[in-house]
């Protein structure tokens, strides 16, 4: 597999947010999302090959149960069942980062969390705009995974315009326990996230959705490997 990184943090994001874990970054995404702090990991080849048994060796580093699966795009890795089964194996938690765009059945997965992507993560490049908005949203695929995996859906969110937008893909995807639902500002440092997190936390109290932590941006600023 082609591995980005792998390196031991707190999870940031999320209901598990401020859990120690250790991080698998898989390399390759095919969403160019125009606000992406993991870019170094879009391209398929971004990163070192390693075998199975060598990501498990080193994940065994450190003396964690819970284990993150993310990228770029974990989903679309060919090998991803036969890793997850292997973590799972010596008894990890596992958790998969994804934007939901991909559905593989029967993972061993103890939670999807899930970050659907809305049109304020559309590019500006004129040129990838149509690669993004063809490919970003799935609505069968967010159905399938919330209806077969234990979940978390958590939505970036850039400004109050933002809140419709969630509101109507959580409608249309259907069946979603509102208690799993959070959202995040979407900030790269950490003054950006100070000064959006107000806003961010009205729109929770209005929509009855749970604030979003970053803690990887509030505690290290975004920096890499954390
Ligand atoms: S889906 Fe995630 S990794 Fe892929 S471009 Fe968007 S934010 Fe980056």
């Amino acid at each position: 597999m082609r591995v980005n990184e792998i390196f031991y943090s707190l999870q940031g994001e999320g209901f598990l947010a401020g859990t120690p874990s250790v991080f698998v970054r898989l390399a390759g995404c095919p969403l160019r999302c125009k606000w992406c702090d993991t870019k170094y990991a879009w391209d398929k080849k971004a990163g070192t090959h390693y075998s199975i048994a060598k990501i498990v060796r080193t994940v065994q580093r450190w003396p964690c149960k819970f284990v993150v699966i993310t990228g770029g795009e974990p989903m679309i890795n060919l090998h991803l069942p036969e890793l997850v089964q292997k973590l799972k194996a010596i008894d990890k938690h596992i958790t998969i980062e994804t934007a939901g765009i991909v559905f593989i059945p029967d993972l061993a997965c103890d939670l999807m969390s899930i970050s659907p992507k809305l049109s304020n993560s559309t590019p500006a490049e004129p040129e990838l705009v149509a690669v993004q908005e063809n490919s970003r949203l799935d609505i069968a695929v967010l159905r399938n995974l919330i209806d077969n995996y234990k979940y978390q859906l958590k939505f970036v969110a850039d400004s109050q315009a933002d809140l419709p937008e969630i509101q109507q893909t959580t409608e249309k995807i259907g069946n979603v326990d509102t208690d799993k639902v959070m959202l995040m500002p979407q900030a790269g440092t950490r003054d950006e996230l100070l000064a959006k997190s107000p806003m961010v936390a009205d729109m929770c109290k209005s929509a009855g959705f749970a604030f979003g932590q970053r803690l990887q941006v509030l505690l290290w600023d975004n920096e890499r490997g954390t």
